[in-house]
């Protein structure tokens, strides 16, 4: 039998009964666009993360472009990412007609270095957006201190770090604007597509609120250019059931995390370590293969899935390579290398052994 890299089926099963009485309530209400759904989960989800505002919205990307544009980013502006966090946070940057310019990561956490960051600061430079990728918490600390000194605002990428901390302090209350996503496969997943922005300032808030609903105002003026992009009541009342649930999932993550540290010692794989001061959020469970080929041939002989995340790297991409101005060689060489093994709340009890056993061992 095949054991497929995610399934979102245990984890709502275990809360079938609540999840099927939130979307009765939804069926029963009648206010189906931002209404009380949304609005509690808001406020539910901002409690949990510790920030005063959360905007509710479409999806993770929505969410990031959102939050780019709340802090002053426009058209040719410049906005410093990384590559390896795929797609994503490279078009929520275009959206805006704004230019990413990628900065290489940390050969080993793999998320943004900033020892490359000062160097990457230029007269354009309107914005950092640093990515938690695979629940690793990126140095906030670091990364803020050299973009305050010029004014920079962070706008922190949070899609995979739902649960992670730095410092004992959550991502997502580390920058001026924190974007998270709600897609299925995330620590905290909807049943469908959602995403919000987490702040603590009242009036991006505001700003935020209005670029989600055409600019308007409380008459229904657009003030300014907005967008639609709404996360819906559906949506909203099944997260707050599953907002419940997040912490052990986040803890149930980090569990098959070390049984999968020690299950693969004598495997010839080498699992991406957290780095030190944080508490991983173990979105992804990513190894570093010297030949991916072949162990992915060997998980897919035994039936077990996997991923890579991610194979492209941005710059490599066909709409971004105007952008790639600069050698990566951390991020190049780690989209060649890294394998996410399966890792969600219920995996089967056997499943971290299967795959150990699966890969090929140490030679
Ligand atoms: C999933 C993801 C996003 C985008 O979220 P969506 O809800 O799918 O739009 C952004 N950044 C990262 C790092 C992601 O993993």
């Amino acid at each position: 039998m095949t054991l497929p890299f995610f399934d979102p089926r245990p984890e709502n099963d275990r809360l079938r009964a609540r999840i099927e009485a939130a979307v009765r309530r939804v069926l029963d209400a009648p206010r189906l666009i931002l209404g009380p759904e949304v609005e509690a989960f808001e406020r539910e989800f901002a409690a949990w993360l510790g920030a005063r505002h959360g905007v509710g919205v479409n999806s993770g990307t929505d969410a990031l472009a959102l939050a780019l544009r709340a802090v002053g980013v426009g058209r040719d502006d410049e906005v410093l990412t990384v590559a390896n966090a795929g797609a994503p946070p490279v078009a929520a940057v275009r959206a805006l007609g704004a230019r990413p310019r990628f900065v290489d990561v940390d050969p080993a956490t793999l998320v943004l270095d900033p020892d490359r960051l000062a160097d990457a600061i230029g007269p354009r430079t309107r914005a950092v957006l640093p990515v938690h990728l695979y629940g690793q918490p990126a140095p906030l600390d670091a990364i803020r201190e050299l973009a305050d000194a010029r004014g920079l605002p962070v706008v922190e990428d949070c899609a995979q770090s739902h649960g992670a901390t730095l410092g004992g302090r959550p991502t997502g209350t580390l920058g001026r604007i924190a974007a998270f996503s709600f897609y299925p496969t995330k620590n905290l997943g909807a049943v469908g597509d959602g995403g919000l922005c987490a702040t603590d300032d009242d009036d991006l808030a505001a700003r935020l609120r209005r670029l989600r609903f055409y600019g308007f105002d409380d008459e229904r003026r657009a003030l300014e250019d907005g967008a639609n992009t709404r996360l819906d009541e559906l949506q909203a009342a099944i997260l707050r059931v599953k907002l419940t649930a997040l912490d052990a999932a986040v803890a149930e993550r980090q569990a098959l995390a070390a049984a999968y540290d020690e299950a693969l010692a004598d495997r010839d794989v080498i699992p991406v370590a957290p780095g030190a001061g944080c508490e991983h959020a173990r979105h992804l469970y990513v190894v570093r293969c010297r030949d991916r080929a072949a162990v992915t041939a060997a998980l897919d002989d035994a039936g077990v899935g996997w991923a890579v995340h991610y194979p492209v790297p941005a710059h490599r991409m066909p709409a971004y390579a105007p952008f790639a101005d600069e050698p990566l060689p951390v991020t190049e060489r780690a989209c060649d290398e890294v394998l996410s093994l399966p890792l969600h709340p219920g995996l089967p009890g056997d499943a971290v052994e299967r795959v150990a056993t699966a890969l090929p061992a140490r030679g």
